[in-house]
């Protein structure tokens, strides 16, 4: 249903993942009841669809277009958590959908290269390079930083 035209960044860093933040879903969004909708990041022009499956599911859907034109569709479910605040009311929580990782987090992260809104931890691309085997954004990162480095480095003697 919805279409989104993903990520465009030209920088690798976690600042410019898109960020799927919890509180500002809510204030739209009671996930104590079934809806559909969709979820827009203005200054990307990314755009994700969305149902709320009560109780305490979300099922996300969008279309990643990579820079050559390539797209791919994605449709996935995240589990959603509560804890009740002692003045009344619930306050929300993701779980990463990252099967292996399953971490509670208010904000989900699609970093540049990545198709998926994971953690922070799963999407921190700056460190815990062990993770989940070879991906060719880590290679692509490694290069990037390794071209920063060699240009500072030239840089640096005048
Ligand atoms: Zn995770």
């Amino acid at each position: 249903m919805s279409v989104g035209r993903g990520v465009t960044c030209k920088k690798l860093t976690v600042d410019c993942a898109l960020q799927f933040d919890m509180d500002r879903f809510r204030r739209d969004v009671n996930p104590d009841c079934a809806s559909t909708g969709y979820t827009e990041w203005k200054d990307s022009g990314a755009k994700i669809g969305w149902d709320v499956n009560p109780p305490c599911r979300l099922r996300l859907y969008y279309t990643v277009t990579k820079r050559d034109g390539q797209q791919t569709n994605h449709d996935y479910l995240v589990d959603l958590d509560y804890t009740r605040l002692y003045f009344g009311g619930k306050r929300w929580w993701f779980f990463c959908p990252n099967q292996d990782c399953r971490r509670r987090c208010r904000i989900l992260y699609m970093a540049p290269g990545s198709d998926y809104f994971l953690c922070r931890v799963c999407q921190n691309l700056t460190y815990r390079s062990q993770q989940a085997g070879p991906d060719p954004f880590k290679k692509l990162l490694r290069k990037y930083y390794a071209e920063a480095l060699s240009k500072m480095l030239r840089g640096g003697r005048r």
